[in-house]
């Protein structure tokens, strides 16, 4: 894609969305990082179902290690891999209790040694809460971005690195939340709806599905 397409791109992802949002729920950033460590191989909606209960009791770190091991694991038990997941926003909410006085820290370098943290986690943090220009590739920023063309790469880190270089000033702060909801609603994993995407003239992939499959 050239600058211009790739400006225009943008331009209409962000036309019906001005103020795009994570579909997790949260009320304060604390939750969010707990939202978004717990969100690995799982689906948003199935998260904010657990998580209802839980930040309605927990909004701090301390209040988790008041809650204990057992009673996170009790909330988040529909959750895939919810033993290894409670086990570490225990820990990571210790480490912000002793080390950052509760507070959650605004850098890529300190979160990611929070246990189950990864630079994905971080990223998202930083972008939905901080307000930083970061891209965190997920399973449908990857899939968008090379089938597209916008930002070709064999792993997450070369696909956030292009995007890094190309996402306009304008659009970096929001590109993560447009690109996700594009992959998740339209440019799906398995049928990419073509048919209906206002991008499809910008989009370099070659199998485009322009017609709608009956019976859909
Ligand atoms: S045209 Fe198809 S493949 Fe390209 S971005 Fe749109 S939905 Fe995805």
């Amino acid at each position: 894609m050239t600058k211009d397409q790739i400006f225009e791109f943008f331009r209409r992802l962000a036309e019906d969305n001005p103020s795009p949002q994570t579909e997790l729920e949260f009320g304060n950033c604390y939750q969010l990082l707990v939202a978004v460590a717990l969100s690995a191989q799982a689906t948003d909606v199935g998260v904010n179902k657990a998580t209802r209960a839980l930040f309605a009791r927990v909004q701090t770190p301390q209040q988790m290690l008041d809650l204990g091991e057992e009673g996170l694991k009790e909330h988040i038990k529909t959750i895939g891999l919810f033993n290894s997941k409670a086990k570490n926003v225990m820990e990571l909410s210790r480490i912000l209790v002793e080390q950052y006085g509760g507070e959650v820290p605004d850098n890529r370098e300190a979160l990611v040694t929070l246990p189950g943290v990864g630079r994905k986690t971080a990223n998202v943090v930083l972008n939905c809460w901080f307000g930083q220009e970061t891209f965190a590739v997920d399973t449908h920023i990857f899939r968008v971005g090379n089938r597209t063309g916008l930002a070709k790469g064999k792993t997450p880190e070369q696909v956030e690195a292009k995007l890094e270089k190309r996402v306009p000033a304008p659009f970096r702060v929001g590109a993560h939340h447009w690109l996700i909801l594009h992959g998740r609603y339209v440019c799906k994993a398995r049928t990419p709806e073509c048919w209906r995407c206002k991008v499809a003239d910008l989009c370099s992939f070659r199998k485009k599905v322009l017609e709608k499959p009956k019976g859909r």
